[in-house]
């Protein structure tokens, strides 16, 4: 009596672990979505992530909630660029619209003396990715990178639609052509989507410019 007693007993921590349907996994808490607080009710937050060889990085806060849901395009439907228009008259390619309205926009350009050339247009997400990891490769952290370039799957260049001058860079501001697009490129239906004082935050990029539609029609 006394053996089965006991051995009832000691069946007891197994029978209990038997009839929970999940076990608390000490190791790898469950991640609880980040909540803020402003004086107002509580917003939730859902983390924005991207993987680069089969490591999970976190959007910056200045990027979440502006991916931009693009399938890769194939030539056609993208065009190229003249390559006179190209630095070193490498292989640029656009959509249609945005190439003719960029061609127009630079031959104008051309007849003021201002010199257009471009340094990228289309970027598939994979390229994008491409750039983040020869950037990381170099030292810099994710977040680094993210300062100056478009996370993956966040950059107007995978809508073939977006170019960038030269120099690619906050340089670009000082030469001639900046001024001029501030003037004309309305006209031809380009924007400068990042702006140095953009609402969304995002960093500036005074080489970008996006085709959207000409001015007459925004
Ligand atoms: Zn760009």
């Amino acid at each position: 009596m006394t053996s089965i007693r006991s051995l009832f007993l000691s069946l007891i921590p197994f029978l209990l672990l038997s009839s929970s349907c999940t076990v608390a996994n000490t190791e790898n808490p469950p991640v609880e979505p980040l909540l803020i607080t402003n004086d107002k009710p509580y917003k939730q937050i859902i983390q924005e992530t991207v993987v680069i060889d089969s490591q999970v990085y976190t959007i910056p806060a200045s990027w979440q909630g502006q991916r931009i849901g693009a399938r890769p395009l194939t030539k056609p439907p993208l065009v190229q660029v003249p390559s006179e228009f190209v630095k070193d008259g490498g292989k640029i390619y656009l959509l249609p619209e945005a190439c003719a309205a960029f061609k127009a926009m630079a031959e104008t350009a051309k007849q003021n003396n201002i010199q257009m050339l471009i340094d990228s247009g289309y970027r598939s997400e994979w390229y994008q990715k491409k750039i983040y990891k020869r950037q990381m490769e170099k030292g810099k952290t994710f977040a680094e990178v993210a300062r100056y370039v478009a996370p993956p799957g966040y950059s107007e260049h995978m809508l073939g639609l977006a170019v960038d001058f030269h120099p690619s860079d906050w340089r670009f501001f000082k030469t001639d052509v900046y001024p001029w697009l501030k003037v004309h490129a309305g006209e031809f239906g380009f924007r400068e989507t990042y702006p140095e004082h953009g609402p969304a935050k995002k960093p500036w990029e005074p080489s970008h410019w996006r085709y959207l539609a000409p001015a007459t029609q925004l």
